[in-house]
């Protein structure tokens, strides 16, 4: 039998500790950092799209404050966003408790997607 080997990764860019499969790290870290990482937060090519007919939009200001309290992770998940677009970024809401991350002021809303 072989055994998975996990390694532990530590994202240069946001600090997120990942446990990866060996095999296939590559893809991993590349996916984290394409499609997660925090890094791409405040980045300039963002893909705006109209914002989706489901979700609840909040501002930052109702938001942020509100993380870990109203809202929590096991809750759902948000997305960046502005009154009327949104950038597709996901977020967590331990990204701002616990993470104390700051967010582009080209980012005014967040879209709230209850599970
Ligand atoms: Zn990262």
């Amino acid at each position: 039998m072989s055994k998975i080997e996990i390694v532990e990764w530590k994202c240069p860019y946001c600090g997120e500790v990942s446990q990866l499969r060996e095999k296939g790290q590559e893809e991993a870290k590349n996916h984290h950092l394409e499609n997660e990482c925090m890094r791409n937060w405040n980045k300039k090519n963002i893909k705006w799209e109209p914002l989706p007919k489901y979700g609840d939009l909040f501002t930052i200001k109702e938001f942020i404050p509100n993380c870990g309290l109203g809202f929590i992770d096991s809750d759902g998940f948000g997305e960046l966003a502005t009154k009327n677009k949104t950038a597709g970024i996901w977020i967590k809401p331990s990204d701002f408790y616990e993470k104390n991350i700051k967010v582009d002021k080209k980012f005014t809303h967040i879209v709230w997607f209850n599970r």
